[in-house]
């Protein structure tokens, strides 16, 4: 029996096994892909993740990752304001930056199953029942920590009730080679969607956009919906004319729910976007899973040091993660409501070029204090 069986290797999973593994707890994570490997996300991090980070020893300096400091909006004329971020953040591929703390986590005694799915868990007795995908391999543990993402197929499993809906949206990324300031993060809106543009690690830039499920399919391609939409947008047209796509093809994903979730279910505690996923314009879904990871494992350890029972572990994780994350969903998802279409767009740039404090009030409360 292991002490925890973590579903899911993206940030929130990873930094729960160093932490966990760290202390002495026996720990399997169990990932469906191997690293390193790309994913869709604007890789921006905002820095209030970096005190945690160093503090573990995480933070990846060895990538001399690019400090993000300005923010520049453009609505889809191409009306442009540009203001400073007060926290700002760091631009780093989630290529790089798991995998590094993949290696931190075998280092720190967790052990993974790479290329492996879990398709079932159940919760009898006061511990788990957890079933691989082919095979049918069953493997136990006292604790099951969910950090399988937006979403699954166990998320079907347990009922939840986000799956039922079909979501709007999808979203597309590359790395690109094209000359912005190191210190720039862009949104640039299109109708439907917005598009974000800011450095990563190694001279790429990182281009990601979510879009509404309708344009793709008028447009029928995502090469089309690209120039015939996007392209509207002179911004993003000068980039898709100028710049070298360095994938071989864009990488997509869709069914991208901003539904309100548990941060338990059926004993199960949730961290990163299995518990919840913060509209992407904000840039804050990254630091808010290493900031649940850290919040989950502190209190999984007080739990096996036997300072608080099971029911405590799964009240006050759910309590402090509504404390924390609630109200940053809920302004994510209003702020929303002003990207993706020509009228809204407009006034999202009116008001951050004549209400500055404002627009930065908005943007603070999307985001965490350092931690
Ligand atoms: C378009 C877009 C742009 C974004 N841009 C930013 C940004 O610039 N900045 C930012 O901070 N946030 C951004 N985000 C949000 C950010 O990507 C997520 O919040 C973050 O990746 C969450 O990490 P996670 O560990 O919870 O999940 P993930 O990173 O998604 O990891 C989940 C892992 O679980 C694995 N898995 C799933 N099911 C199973 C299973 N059944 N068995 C085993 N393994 C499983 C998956 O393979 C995956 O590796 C963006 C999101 C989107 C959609």
């Amino acid at each position: 029996m292991k002490d925890v069986i973590i579903i899911g290797g993206g940030l929130a999973g990873l930094v729960n096994a160093i932490c966990m593994a760290r202390a002495g707890l026996d720990v399997l994570l169990i990932e469906k892909r191997q690293y390193p490997f790309h994913r869709v996300c604007g890789e921006y991090i905002s820095n209030e993740v970096v005190p945690f980070l160093r503090a573990i020893d995480a933070y990846p300096s060895s990538f001399d990752p690019p400090q993000i400091q300005r923010l520049a909006l453009s609505s889809v004329t191409g009306r442009r304001v540009e203001i400073p971020l007060d926290l700002g953040g760091f631009g780093i591929s989630r290529y790089s930056l798991d995998h590094h703390l993949y290696e931190m986590g075998k280092k720190a005694g967790a052990i993974f199953r790479l290329n492996t799915t879990v398709d079932y868990v159940s919760y009898e007795g006061d511990h788990f029942q957890v079933r691989l995908a082919k095979g049918s391999e069953v493997l136990k543990s006292r604790i099951v920590v969910g950090a399988y993402g937006k979403r699954s197929k166990l998320d079907k499993m347990l009922n939840r009730s986000f799956v039922s809906e079909r979501s709007p949206y999808l979203a597309v990324k590359y790395h690109i080679a094209y000359d912005i300031p190191d210190d720039l993060i862009a949104l640039h809106n299109f109708d439907g969607g917005y598009c974000g543009v800011s450095r990563v690690e190694g001279n790429k830039v990182n281009l990601c956009y979510l879009s509404h499920r309708h344009q793709l399919k008028k447009h029928k391609h995502i090469n089309t919906l690209e120039k015939e939409v996007l392209c509207k947008n002179p911004f993003l047209a000068t980039i898709f004319n100028e710049a070298d796509f360095l994938f071989e093809k864009p990488l997509v994903i869709n069914e991208i729910s901003f539904a309100r979730k548990n941060a338990v279910e059926n004993h199960i505690l949730m961290t990163g976007d299995a518990a919840g996923l913060i509209t992407p314009l904000c840039g804050n879904g990254m630091a808010m899973a290493i900031h649940s990871a850290k919040v989950l494992s502190d209190l999984v350890l007080r739990h096996f040091n036997g300072e608080i029972s099971r029911r405590n572990l799964e009240q006050f994780y759910q309590k402090r993660w509504s404390q924390l994350f609630a109200t940053r969903l809920l302004v994510g998802r209003k702020s929303q409501l002003l990207f993706g279409s020509g009228l809204a767009s407009e006034l999202a740039v009116f008001i951050m070029k004549n209400f500055r404090p404002l627009a930065l009030a908005i943007i603070k409360n999307t985001h965490g204090k350092p931690f």
